[in-house]
């Protein structure tokens, strides 16, 4: 087994990247099997034979690794350290495992790719994974350098942002690019599935008055309220957004137009029984113009179509008084 040199001892342990030399030279059959193979065709034969790749993982050896990769996923030995790996190759990155192996088997000398871990005290983690075949073992693939890199914080502030991003900051409803991301999902179950499919457009009738009357303040307080309201009103499956403004969609999944219209009629009896009050002195309601699409494969193609076909059918209403709701016709 190679040894590192007493003076770099140091600067091996102490990086703060887990590095570890592997030998990968388990795979020499398959390798003389696929050689000037494509990748597509390597990557079928590796998810054919699932259980020789997962065996061959686990008898991956380790010549060198240090501290750092230890320390990683709490384990004192070498043997420990090439174990966790293997687990992580084996369960939920097994996918992760085949890519890194269908570019080393392609030749491409590297990989990189993120691993799901489970490492001390069973405690979940993203690790970055960095592998490179230096030249002369190509071939052999008897050295395979991986470095780790512990990203689960990271990680927790990408999802944590990316989740932000599709939220509206004052209502906490689903912003519109939400919507429109979501509808578009929708219909396309819709059109595979040949499922039944809604949207709502609802907006408040008069709400700058609400404003001009009672501040922007209140406004923003009453839209809070508002958004509240119509959340509570649906199902969990559907999906509430604001769409700008005072205005609001409801996304309704296998929900012909016929019965998202009971829904919004049960709306609309929330709204017409609930006070609103402004410094407890002044009392007033709130009402709201509907319109309702229902998916049809002719008239909509995409999410902005069918939410386009229930705006105007929204705009039909409030020309004609405002406070009830109207279906779009298909
Ligand atoms: P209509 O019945 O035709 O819908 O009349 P409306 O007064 O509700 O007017 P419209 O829907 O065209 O415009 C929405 C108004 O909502 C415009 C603006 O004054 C107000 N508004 C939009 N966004 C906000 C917001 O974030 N906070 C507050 N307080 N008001 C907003
Ligand atoms: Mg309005």
């Amino acid at each position: 087994m190679p040894q590192v040199k007493d003076i770099y001892k140091t600067l091996f342990n102490e990086v703060p990247v887990a590095i570890a030399d592997f030998d990968y030279s388990g795979l020499s059959e398959i390798q003389r099997k696929l050689k000037g193979v494509e990748r597509s065709e390597i990557r079928q034969y590796l998810y054919k034979h699932t259980a020789q790749i997962k065996a061959i993982a686990k008898k991956f050896k380790v010549s060198l690794v240090n501290d750092t990769a230890l320390s990683l996923y709490g384990v004192r030995t070498t043997a420990q350290f090439s174990e966790a790996l293997a687990r992580a190759y084996c369960g939920k990155s097994f996918d992760v495992f085949v890519e890194q192996l269908v570019s080393l088997l392609s030749g491409e000398g590297e990989f990189s790719g993120e691993l799901k871990c489970s490492v001390a005290r069973n405690r979940q983690q993203d690790i970055f994974i960095r592998v490179s075949v230096p030249e002369k073992y190509g071939t052999s693939l008897a050295h395979v350098l991986v470095t780790l890199q512990d990203i689960t914080a990271w990680k927790r502030i990408e999802r944590k942002l990316r989740k932000e991003a599709q939220i509206d900051g004052m209502t906490r409803l689903y912003n519109q690019s939400a919507i429109l991301d979501k509808l578009d999902i929708e219909l396309i179950r819709a059109k595979r599935y040949g499922l039944e499919l809604s949207c709502m457009m609802i907006d408040l009738d008069f709400f700058k008055v609400i404003n001009d009357k009672f501040g922007h303040q209140k406004g923003d307080q009453i839209l809070k309220k508002v958004a509240d309201m119509i959340k509570d009103c649906f199902r969990k499956v559907d999906v509430v957004g604001r769409y700008g403004g005072d205005e609001f969609v409801v996304i309704l999944p296998e929900t012909s137009a016929r019965n998202a219209n009971f829904a919004a009629q049960r709306l609309q009896k929330i709204f017409a029984k609930t006070l609103f009050r402004y410094k407890n002195v002044i009392k007033f309601y709130i009402t709201l113009s509907i319109g309702i699409a229902g998916y049809s494969p002719k008239k909509a193609k995409d999410a902005k179509d069918l939410l386009a076909l229930a705006d105007n059918a929204m705009y039909d209403v409030k020309k004609a008084g405002r406070n009830a709701i109207k279906i779009a016709k298909i």
